[in-house]
């Protein structure tokens, strides 16, 4: 038998930073959970678990919102904490949005090595797909189907020479996941007064974020990969699918969508009952070649 078991932090770890669309500076904490405590963010005091029905906001993030509390701009972080297989911890957090670092989610990655690892008693659980399941939004849809192992693919299609029309698979090599994790968010230089009239990414600058001007990138540095933005929309799925609360054994396409369209592809999947849960213990071991990087 071949099993995986939970994984948790080691211990506490800080994390500071600016939120992207507040602007304002922000500081969380990264605390070892036990088993089956799933994550959870803290915020004065209220418990807020990362899972779908409690993400309430999609406007070029997703926030999480339980009893008048919110936490803004979570997926970064569901990502680094998928990619290092954290299934269970308490984040801490000083103001209402997580801090935007670099765009991506590498730094999140480094603060939980840094904390370290520590492997809990219980199993892994897994949420593995059994049925087909397709959610739209005019031309937009993601779908999902079983599949050994996990992907997820983003196509984008973008009137815009550096975007373009593209395709990108997160397929659990390790290639894939650093080029994942690197990947920063984007804007369009045309739609930054438009966001800061909505009060959004009065933190945004070419400190975190890649910045188009038409088809120019005006990041000194350039880009990352030449299909950065595709990548960071691979990245922005992971982490919204982890809000099911379980890592997916499946494959996912997202044709052009957003945090709102994932948010409704994991609803959907609970809705349906799309999914089983299943121990580690109980997955084919050439799934598991397939999940592990
Ligand atoms: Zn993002």
């Amino acid at each position: 038998m071949f099993c995986l078991k939970q994984r948790t932090v080691k211990k506490e770890v800080e994390i500071k930073g600016i939120g992207l669309h507040s602007g304002e500076p922000v500081k969380i904490k990264l605390l070892p959970a036990s088993d089956h405590e799933g994550i959870n963010f803290v915020k004065d005091g209220v418990v807020i678990p990362a899972t779908v029905e409690h993400a309430k906001g999609f406007e070029f993030s997703t926030t999480l919102e339980k009893d008048g509390k919110k936490v803004r701009t979570v997926e970064h972080l569901l990502a680094a904490l998928y990619f290092t297989a954290i299934d269970n911890i308490f984040i801490e957090i000083e103001g209402e949005e997580l801090p935007i670092l670099d765009g991506s989610a590498i730094q999140f990655i480094e603060k939980i090595r840094e904390a370290g690892i520590k492997t809990l008693d219980e199993e892994k659980i897994y949420a593995v797909l059994k049925d087909k399941v397709v959610v739209r939004e005019e031309d937009r849809f993601i779908y999902g189907v079983p599949a050994e192992g996990f992907t997820a693919t983003y196509h984008a299609s973008y009137n815009n020479k550096i975007i373009g029309d593209r395709k990108y698979t997160y397929s659990c090599q390790k290639e894939d996941f650093e080029n994942v994790a690197k990947a920063r968010t984007y804007c369009f230089l045309e739609e930054v007064e438009m966001l800061q009239k909505m009060g959004l990414a009065k933190g945004g600058s070419l400190e975190n974020a890649v910045v188009f001007e038409g088809d120019t990138v005006l990041n000194p540095e350039g880009l990352r990969f030449e299909d950065e933005p595709v990548k960071h929309k691979v990245l922005d799925l992971i982490g919204d699918l982890y809000l099911l609360g379980f890592p997916l054994i499946g494959s996912v396409y997202s044709y052009k969508g957003g945090h709102r369209l994932n948010a409704s592809f994991v609803k959907e999947l609970l809705n349906k009952k799309a999914f089983e849960l299943k121990y580690s213990s109980q997955i084919d071991r050439p799934v598991f070649k397939k999940l592990v990087a």
